[in-house]
């Protein structure tokens, strides 16, 4: 081969971040290159297989599908081969010049965390090639395609750049050979290697061999029988399929022969690594048929919301030979992930039902997950509303409970299901949107995410009640009952007449102009003089809050309809009454702090200047006596 066929290449710059990271944070656990080339040894391996059934292979159509290590303890090298896909030219370059989810910084923050953390982590970010350089001075990778085209060597240093050369005598596959650092020679050696390979790769379904013995058991556990696998089979192979460190929250193993033969084994990992910053996960569950891989993380076997799972599904019903593009429009796969979604639904309630502890500690770390099916997934909306969990008034702070306790003490008399969205417990508790639940202690839930009130508005019902946030205009509440008897709110001087409340609404209305539809007096406050409610039945304030704050508010056409409830008995709507006839100047600002008031308690945005500018007049006004407010 001449000089001028060697080409010499700069890595992609994400790539050069990488691998500063890689070689010079990782120094536990290098043990981890190896599991990792050997699973992309593995995946090699089952996208050929996968391809041979779609298409007739020419070239190379009897090498035996396996692994091939080998070792040399004295010039100090380890060659990982296998007889899988291979590269061409291009695919050699993109794969492994640059990064497929080339991240934004906030990914190599993450990454450099995750190495630090636990260098097991980095098998989740798509980059596992990368950590040969833990162990290597410089590695060789030799591929040629199943199509039969040119070899191509790619060889690097793991410094700024790699050469391109072709390569003549190649079989099909890859061929990865390591020349390794002078405190990486244990690499060098088949013991070494013998104990990762069963450390972290006996699941990989084709023949491992060192050193030309075979060292894994190849087997499918997931079409096994329950009984037959330990506890301890189940967790070795999450970690393998999951490319995890520590052990499952829950696992999920059945099988099913109608409507679908089905084999699944699915787990719930303990985190969700999407909140730890790394972008929306790709979906971790893979398709088999008859034990072959025929869709590595499948976008169609399972609903988006449900990516977070890890596992394996294999059904015999599909035909061997279906292409990956094909599976969508499939309406086995439809049925399949019909079958599969149900019965991950009801595993989840059932696991609820066992353990209310351990549930809760799921609902955390994904029921973002499942309160994204309800928006998203119509079909399974019903069924996934059981599995919601919000704090309530009756509910000890930071304990949640479900649609159906709250259902199940429902007060006689009440047909609908309350909530009321609130930065927190505390705040939501000293609003005024509360105050007539307590009083007639009527439970209502307390919804502290943003996206809450999106998720019970797209569920609308359950259990064939209506879903109603207490910011509306129109609620009624049931009435007390003797049980729990309503006290006298606290008079302070004489009730106004209805007449003079008529006349004050009409006037704070004329006050408040546009911003208000209406002012109204309220049959549900109890202690606040006034407070906002919605007009329009489907969108509540926090809603209004999201919108606003991702810049959609126009798009709904919204903010407009509301009107303000005022409190009859409260000592300052009282005395506005007369406050207006007598000094409507100053009674106009304390109209218009009240109106910022209820807006806050509201959750929504006001004009702080300009209430600060009033409320320094009205302060003024407080500490100077009666003189007229400037
Ligand atoms: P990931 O495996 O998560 O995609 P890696 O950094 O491990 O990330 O590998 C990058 C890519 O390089 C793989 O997706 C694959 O396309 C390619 N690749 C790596 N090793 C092999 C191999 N032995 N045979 C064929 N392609 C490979
Ligand atoms: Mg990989």
């Amino acid at each position: 081969m001449s000089e001028t066929q060697v080409e010499t290449k700069q890595f992609q710059a994400e790539t050069r971040k990488v691998l500063d990271i890689v070689i010079n944070s990782l120094y536990t656990e290098r043990d981890i290159f190896v599991r990792e080339l050997v699973s992309n040894a593995a995946d090699a391996l089952e996208k050929f297989r996968h391809q041979s059934l779609i298409e007739k292979v020419e070239f190379d159509a009897h090498v035996p599908l396996e692994i091939t290590i080998d070792c040399d303890d004295k010039k100090h090298t380890l060659t990982i081969a296998d007889t899988g896909i291979g590269m061409t030219k291009d695919e050699l370059e993109t794969n492994l010049g640059t990064i497929a989810h080339s991240g934004s910084s906030h990914f190599f923050e993450q990454l450099a965390e995750a190495a630090k953390k636990d260098v097991n982590l980095i098998g989740q970010f798509g980059v596992g090639f990368y950590s040969v350089f833990m162990a290597a001075k410089t590695v060789k990778v030799q591929t040629r395609s199943w199509n039969g085209g040119d070899g191509w060597e790619w060889a690097s240093d793991g410094g700024g750049t790699y050469t391109v050369s072709p390569c003549a005598g190649l079989h099909r596959g890859t061929k990865i050979i390591i020349e390794l650092k002078d405190d990486a020679q244990t690499y060098g050696s088949k013991f070494t290697i013998e104990r990762i390979i069963q450390q972290y790769s006996t699941f990989v379904p084709f023949p491992v061999k060192v050193e030309g013995k075979t060292v894994n058991t190849v087997q499918a556990i997931w079409t096994r029988s329950k009984n037959e696998i330990s506890e301890e089979e189940y967790n070795e192979f999450y970690k393998f399929i999951g490319t995890a460190a520590d052990e499952p929250l829950y696992r999920l193993h059945f099988s099913a022969d109608a409507p679908l033969a089905i084999n699944a084994l699915v787990y719930v990992p303990k985190e969700n690594f999407e909140v730890l910053g790394m972008g929306r996960m790709q979906p971790g569950v893979n398709l088999y048929c008859q034990k072959v891989l025929i869709d590595q993380h499948s976008e169609n076997i399972l609903p988006e919301w449900l990516r977070f799972l890890k596992g394996v599904v294999d059904s015999e019903d599909l035909p061997l030979n279906i292409s990956r593009q094909s599976l969508q429009d499939n309406a086995l796969v439809g049925k399949l992930r019909r079958v599969l979604t149900k019965r991950v639904i009801k595993f989840l309630g059932e696991e609820a039902g066992r353990d209310s502890a351990k549930y809760l500690e799921f609902w955390k770390t994904f029921g973002i997950f499942i309160k994204e099916g309800v928006t998203s997934d119509f079909e399974h909306r019903t069924d996934l509303a059981k599995l919601l969990r919000f704090e309530s008034s009756a509910s000890e702070p930071g304990a949640m409970i479900s649609l159906d306790e709250y259902v199940g003490r429902m007060r006689e008399g009440q047909d609908k299901i309350y909530y009321i969205n609130g930065p927190s417990r505390v705040a939501v508790e000293y609003g005024p949107y509360v105050e007539m639940f307590k009083k007639r202690g009527v439970e209502i839930f307390y919804t502290l995410e943003p996206i809450d009130d999106f998720v019970l508005n797209h569920l609308g019902e359950y259990d064939g009640k209506k879903l109603v946030s207490a910011d509306r205009a129109d609620l009624s509440l049931p009435e007390s009952t003797e049980t729990t008897p309503e006290t006298e709110t606290k008079e302070s001087g004489a009730p106004l007449d209805a007449g003079q409340i008529k006349t004050l609404c009409q006037w704070m209305k004329e006050a408040l102009g546009e911003r208000v539809q209406e002012v109204k007096v309220s049959s549900r406050l109890v202690d606040s003089p006034a407070m906002i409610v919605n007009v329009d039945g489907y969108m509540t304030s926090s809603m209004e809050r999201v919108l606003k704050a991702s810049g959609q508010a126009e798009t709904f056409g919204m903010g407009s309809k509301k009107d303000m409830e005022i409190n009859a008995a409260s000592p300052l709507i009282k005395q506005l009454a007369s406050l207006h006839e007598n000094d409507a100047a100053f009674a106009q600002d304390v109209v218009e702090q009240l109106y910022d008031n209820a807006m806050i308690q509201a959750g929504l945005m006001v004009d702080p200047m300009a209430m600060v500018r009033r409320n320094y007049r009205i302060l003024e006004r407080v500490t100077g006596g009666s003189g007229p407010a400037v």
